[in-house]
């Protein structure tokens, strides 16, 4: 125990199953979504979430 204490910053690189147990951590990340990732579909407020990060656009309106 304790060695997958430290996980990737991508939750793209996150273990499936892993979200549940670290919602505390994923909430701020996804809340206000900049990003999404062209491979997995995930969104992030920031690139550094994601490993092929996409700038959202941005709604006119
Ligand atoms: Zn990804």
């Amino acid at each position: 125990m304790g060695a997958m204490s430290k996980k990737p910053k991508e939750i793209c690189k996150w273990e499936k199953g892993s979200f549940d147990k670290q919602m505390d951590q994923l909430f701020p990340i996804v809340r206000d979504p900049k990003f999404a990732c062209k491979t997995c579909g995930r969104v992030a407020s920031a690139r550094k979430y994601l490993c092929k990060a996409l700038k959202l656009p941005v709604p006119s309106d």
